[in-house]
């Protein structure tokens, strides 16, 4: 069984040989377009503050503002990969600039998601950012109770939570990671940490309430939706395997193309995970190959159709490769498993399932 599954440096191996050397350097044009987000943003906010906007004009510029922090995000995921420039100061500055309205700091960001999500991508132990097994759940008696709510109300939950899901997972790995820092790393850490938040709230004191909620709050939840839209799309769909396979483990969705441009690629995942340290820009020729060379194991699909499995299945794995209702006793399969996007059917859990 293992045999099927290669970790990401083999793919990374086959394909590289096929791609131009300039796909393998920083790619600095990209903060041209993180300049334009922050002029937008900056812009945005001043008009909010300054003009006595009627409620709907204000409601329709926190949503660009929000969907500017949401692509500045993106954008500071790539710098932190060390795809836009180089130097490891001026790196960790530009990903601190464009993950504050995130409220991530860079050096966690590098040890949460570079050192641990992508080296261990879906192992149910060591990925902080897999969705959790039957085994966790049966430790867990308050998760337990939200799988004995209807169906469709545990779904709408989970889609309400994707407002802030970002900033509570972020919010939770600083206090499981931080004492992991070397103590003479800390104290930084803890400035990325704070520095954003004591901004963002100190900002209430200056413009007031009702201006911090269409200049902060609201776009910051509609960031928030944003990229979880992209992340809950990424990995949850596909089964836990023994080898960090992206082909089996991760998924690529598709968006128009003018979506793709405004959000630097990041719908290019499984692509993302063979080559985390190449440009995004490069991203359409990595697939291209992979789909020539691994046509039936790649996983891709509208963003559409994943957000709408997403919501008909449950996020509990079952033996790795199974998605699980515990309530209902139901098994959905996964990506690769059975699971059909278009069509969901689930099976009852029989005793040729058990573990
Ligand atoms: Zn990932
Ligand atoms: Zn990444």
């Amino acid at each position: 069984m293992n045999k099927e599954f290669h970790s990401f440096g083999w793919y990374a191996s086959k394909v590289s040989p096929h791609l131009p050397k300039k796909a393998f350097k920083p790619v600095p044009g990209r903060l041209l377009g993180g300049l334009a987000y922050l002029i937008i943003s900056i812009t945005g906010m001043f008009v909010i503050g300054i003009y006595d906007l009627p409620f709907l004009a204000n409601i329709a510029i926190s949503f660009v503002i929000g969907t500017s922090f949401a692509a500045m995000g993106f954008l500071g995921h790539e710098i932190l990969h060390g795809t836009v420039v180089k130097k490891a100061k001026l790196r960790n500055l530009l990903g601190a600039v464009f993950f504050f309205p995130l409220l991530t700091g860079p050096l966690l960001w590098r040890k949460w998601h570079n050192m641990t999500h992508h080296v261990h991508t879906q192992n149910e132990e060591k990925d902080p950012d897999t969705w959790l097994s039957k085994e966790d759940l049966d430790k867990k008696p308050a998760m337990k109770i939200i799988y004995r709510l209807p169906f469709s109300v545990r779904a709408f939950l989970e889609f309400f939570a994707l407002c802030f899901t970002f900033t509570l997972h972020s919010t939770k790995i600083f206090f499981a990671y931080i004492k992991e820092f070397k103590p003479e790393k800390r104290g930084v850490v803890w400035i990325q940490f704070l520095l954003p938040w004591v901004a963002w709230l100190g900002l209430i004191f200056f413009i007031g309430i009702i201006n911090w909620l269409f200049i902060f709050l609201i776009p910051h939840l509609i960031a928030n939706a944003i990229v979880m839209g992209y992340i809950s799309t990424n990995h949850r769909l596909n089964p836990l395997v023994p080898v960090n396979d992206p082909l089996a483990n991760t998924l690529s969705v598709t968006v128009p193309r003018w979506i793709d441009i405004l959000h630097f690629n990041f719908s290019y995942h499984t692509e993302h995970h063979i080559f985390p340290s190449m440009s995004s820009k490069y991203y359409p020729l990595v697939k291209e190959l992979i789909k020539d060379s691994w046509p039936s194991r790649y996983h891709e699909m509208p963003m559409s159709s994943a957000l709408k499995a997403l919501w008909k299945t449950p996020r509990v794995y079952y033996n790795g490769k199974d998605l699980i209702d515990p309530q209902a006793q139901l098994l959905y399969g996964s990506l690769g498993n059975g699971l059909n996007p278009e069509a969901i059917e689930p099976r009852p859990l029989n005793n040729s399932d058990t573990n």
